[in-house]
């Protein structure tokens, strides 16, 4: 048989088997898997954990790493007029200032006046109301006298007696200078967009680009969360996946609306399914916000954001340029029209992103022979190894092996595993996702062919060693 052939035989068993085996598992079950196997740790640990903050591990590191590469394939590599840059995280704090961060980036808090806990007044609500009340668009007051009205309970200590709704700033703080007299206050970004708006100017000009174009970024955020929670899902430090398209006033409704759906199919390429995904059409817009609509993926926990689509219109580079005193006029090179851009932006949080992806790929399978396997049906191009190398005999394979090893290093991430029965090392290969496994015997040695094992499948080919490069690169494509 072909490789093309074949190639396409096992992706179509493949695909059924992502929508047929599905498992579900809770968010705790999750933490305690992924600490196990080397995806995310907690952080700080060994000084008992710093509470919202966690560590990447080995497995959960280059499945980031390539969640964020799928994104710059998508977002800047395939689309043209598309540039990234990598602005730092400490700006001038008259960016913020600009942003209206400084006077407006605060969440609703209350704390319960018995046990001291703070909550987020708008997620308390919905969660008190099971997702049925939504306090998006309610003042504070409002807030404050549906928690009062509907005597809805402290979920830590049951009373009732709650402060008023108060505001809280999101904005971490820091100090730059060397000595305490003259320190002065700087702020961790609690956005990346900031970066790409203030290198507007810097992009057009260095770049020549022409509307419509676009900035992305990859990077840290910050945020002074009130009720961080569900593992990875809300903490305080975590990674945006900004990009912001500049366009013609009168344009920006169709870019939103095209960005809105790739968003989406962003997603879903990666391997997230369709039925479990959903638009949000934001009901209360920000004053200079033309549309808002996040895409949510059904956590077991419930819907939650992972993406932003906002139509921004020219508010963020009309304050830039009341702040900076720096024109941000473009002029449109066919009819020397001068305009401010209107700006679309689409986020993709990454660490949300990932933590859907795991809980996508996690399979409990039953198998034929009544044991049970943990698999991790990764899509192959974000599976943090791409295959994993298994002499048959560690003694009398394993010279052949690490050749094999080596050479295919030189272009993917590959994995070596020579201690234990060959079951139990497919199964460790499983739980890391790696999507094929090489199994190097005599075969090997007398004929030059390995037989390569597919992770979902499990159904086993053979291939000259010298055809295995060019069939993983085919299968792994995004
Ligand atoms: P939420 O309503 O959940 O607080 P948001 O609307 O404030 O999120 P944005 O400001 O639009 O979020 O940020 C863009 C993306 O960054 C979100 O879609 C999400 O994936 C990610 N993100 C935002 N806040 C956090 C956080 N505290 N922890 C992890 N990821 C986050």
């Amino acid at each position: 048989m072909l490789i093309g052939e074949l190639i396409s035989r096992v992706e179509t068993q493949q695909r059924k088997e992502w929508v047929t085996n599905m498992k579900n598992m809770t968010i705790e079950a999750m933490a305690t898997f992924c600490r196990q196997y080397g995806y995310i740790y907690q952080g700080s640990e060994i000084y008992g954990g710093l509470a919202n903050t966690w560590d990447y591990g080995p497995l959960g590191a280059r499945l980031k790493s390539n969640f964020k590469d799928a994104w710059r394939k998508r977002f800047i590599q395939e689309r043209p007029n598309s540039f990234e840059i990598d602005a730092s995280i400490l700006m001038h704090p008259r960016v913020w200032e600009a942003s209206g961060h400084v006077s407006s980036f605060h969440d609703p808090k209350i704390d319960c006046k018995h046990c001291k806990t703070r909550f987020r007044a708008d997620n308390f609500i919905s969660e008190a109301t099971d997702g049925k009340v939504s306090a998006e668009g309610m003042s504070y007051k409002e807030m404050q006298d549906f928690i009062r009205d509907n005597h809805i309970k402290c979920p830590v200590c049951g009373k009732t007696d709650f402060t008023d709704v108060r505001q809280f700033s999101q904005m971490f703080e820091t100090y730059r200078g060397t000595l305490n007299d003259n320190k002065s206050v700087i702020y961790l970004r609690p956005e990346n967009a900031q970066g790409e708006y203030v290198n507007y100017l810097n992009v057009l000009r260095s770049t020549r680009a022409k509307l419509p174009f676009s900035i992305g970024q990859v990077g840290k955020a910050f945020r002074n969360e009130i009720t961080p929670g569900n593992f990875t899902f809300r903490t305080i430090e975590f990674e945006q996946m900004e990009f912001q398209t500049f366009c013609k006033p009168g344009t920006d409704l169709q870019w939103y609306e095209y960005f809105k759906k790739y968003a989406k199919k962003f997603y879903m390429d990666i391997g997230l399914p369709k039925e479990k995904l959903r638009f949000h059409d934001h009901e209360k817009l920000v004053f200079y916000a033309k549309a808002a609509c996040d895409v949510e993926y059904e956590f077991p926990f419930g819907f939650g954001e992972l993406n932003g689509t906002h139509d921004r219109t020219d508010y963020d580079l009309l304050k830039h340029q009341e702040y900076s005193g720096q024109k941000m006029e473009y002029i449109d090179p066919v009819t020397n029209e001068r305009f401010v851009p209107y700006i679309v932006e689409s986020t993709v949080g990454v660490d949300r992103g990932v933590l859907a992806l795991l809980f996508e790929a996690y399979h409990k399978e039953e198998l034929p022979d009544s044991t049970t396997r943990e698999v991790m049906k990764f899509h192959p191009f974000i599976a943090p190894y791409k295959v994993t190398v298994l002499p048959l005999i560690k003694k009398r394979h394993s010279v052949k092996a690490t050749e094999i090893y080596q050479k295919l290093a030189t272009a993917f991430m590959v994995d070596y595993d020579e201690s234990g029965s060959i079951g139990k090392r497919y199964r460790r290969s499983d739980i890391k996702g790696t999507p094929f496994a090489i199994t190097v015997d005599d075969e090997t040695i007398c004929n030059g062919t390995v037989t390569i094992r597919d992770r979902d499948s499990m159904e086993q080919i053979t291939l000259k060693v010298e055809e295995v490069t060019e069939y993983i690169s085919q299968r792994i494509k995004f």
